[in-house]
């Protein structure tokens, strides 16, 4: 069995962009993924067609449609980093439509009201694809034989001469079930903190406090589900309207325009209904009261969209566990990312999102994460030694 330098746990944006760094380095990895998508939390949807869609209708590889289920915005002035890497990437951005009125429901017995609408300042950036763009650009650029889909990573065991990663092929292979072993001295683990606290199985087990940290960082918007609605044209933009709402009424409770570039137009929304309601009621009724609502805020034409998307994070357990039902709306403060006592000192470190002490569960902080992982990976490998990454964290090829 081949014993690698690294292996990376789960193929989001923090484990990709890990795996570029290392491969920019002539570093050897392998990159376990447990869905057979890439991507983690950045999610589109399918088909602009597709009228039956679910939570299972997301697809990053194969849609060019960019309708995002997860992540939407990111913003460059304060985000210089993700900023530069998208720069590199050449891949196309624009501001998020905000132009015109905004409609406000306060109560269900008063009728909506249409009020002056705001700008973000600094604007809120989109990418045109869809932030999915950001994936298949850093896929299209590293070796697709180190990236290993549907593999779900159960056990993690320390021996004297490496670390055995233990992973069990998915339901979606033909191999389902069966276990793999692979072999690194170092673990980067890209995903979530509190998912690796619950789902790995350490041996030995990890320090006491760190889990105990791990499994206390809640992982961000794990507990939200977004909807979005097609529409042939963004037809509220006649009306002088912007596409942004504010709703005490439900079920969703914040909205915003979502139409491409060019053609389609969309309006996508967060839910204000809790996880655990949700799960009581069918996708079909919840996608009725969803469309209903934008009859209420943007007139009839709002009934007939040509797809709607459905995507309740909070059910997807490669995303959020039994903890994150509900959250408090903060971004959790970043734990400690690598164990400092005992077997898992120096050979494993946490890459994902919530890791970064600068912007934990953004997108930036995926990249913040997984740059400082990969950087402080120095130890026996000298080719990353900090000099060797710009502080940017962009290599240059
Ligand atoms: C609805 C929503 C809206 C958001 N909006 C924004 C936004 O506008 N701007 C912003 O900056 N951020 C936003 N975020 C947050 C953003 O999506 C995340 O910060 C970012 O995608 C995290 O990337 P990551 O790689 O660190 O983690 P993830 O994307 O969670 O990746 C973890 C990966 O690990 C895999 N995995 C899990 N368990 C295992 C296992 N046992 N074995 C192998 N693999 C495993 C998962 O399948 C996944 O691919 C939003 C998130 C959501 C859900």
């Amino acid at each position: 069995m081949q014993n690698l330098p690294i292996a990376i746990i789960g193929g989001g944006l923090s484990g990709l962009y890990a795996a570029f760094l290392l491969e920019q380095q002539g570093i050897d990895y392998i990159l376990l993924e447990a869905r057979d998508r890439l991507g983690g939390r950045i999610a589109v949807a399918k088909s602009s067609v597709d009228q039956n869609a679910s939570s299972h209708s997301v697809d990053n590889e194969k849609s060019n449609d960019g309708f995002d289920l997860g992540p939407s915005w990111f913003w460059p002035e304060y985000q210089p980093q993700l900023s530069s890497l998208i720069e590199k990437l050449n891949l196309p951005r624009f501001a998020q439509f905000e132009d015109g009125d905004m409609m406000v429901e306060r109560a269900a017995n008063q009728l909506p009201i249409r009020t002056q609408g705001y700008q973000s300042s600094p604007p809120s950036m989109r990418l045109v694809g869809g932030m999915a763009s950001l994936i298949n650009t850093l896929y299209a650029r590293l070796n697709p034989t180190r990236i290993i889909m549907g593999q779900i990573v159960k056990r993690v065991i320390k021996t004297e001469r490496c670390i055995s990663i233990e992973s069990e092929s998915s339901a979606e292979q033909m191999t389902a079930g069966q276990t793999t072993t692979y072999q690194a001295q170092h673990v980067l683990l890209a995903l979530p903190p509190r998912l690796a606290a619950a789902n790995l199985l350490f041996e030995p087990a990890l320090p006491l406090d760190l889990a105990n940290e791990w499994q206390e960082t809640a992982t961000w918007m794990a507990p939200h589900a977004k909807y979005v609605a097609v529409y042939e044209s963004p037809f509220w933009r006649n009306q002088g309207l912007s596409g942004s709402a504010r709703s005490a009424v439900g079920p969703l409770t914040e909205i915003h325009d979502a139409s491409l570039v060019e053609g389609n137009g969309a309006l996508f929304g967060f839910f204000g209904v809790p996880a655990h309601i949700r799960q009581s009621v069918s996708e079909m009724e919840l996608k009725a009261h969803c469309r209903a609502q934008l009859v209420r805020l943007f007139g009839a034409q709002a009934e007939t969209p040509t797809a709607e998307y459905l995507k309740d994070w909070a059910q997807d357990s490669l995303t959020a566990t039994p903890a994150d039902a509900s959250g408090s709306g903060q971004h959790a403060v970043a734990p400690n990312a690598k164990p400092n006592i005992g077997a898992w000192q120096n050979c494993l470190t946490g890459s994902a999102s919530e890791w970064s002490d600068a912007f934990p569960g953004y997108i930036a902080g995926a990249i913040d994460a997984a740059h400082k992982a990969v950087q402080g990976l120095g130890l026996g490998l000298s080719e990353l030694s900090s000099s060797a990454l710009p502080s940017n964290g962009i290599v240059d090829e």
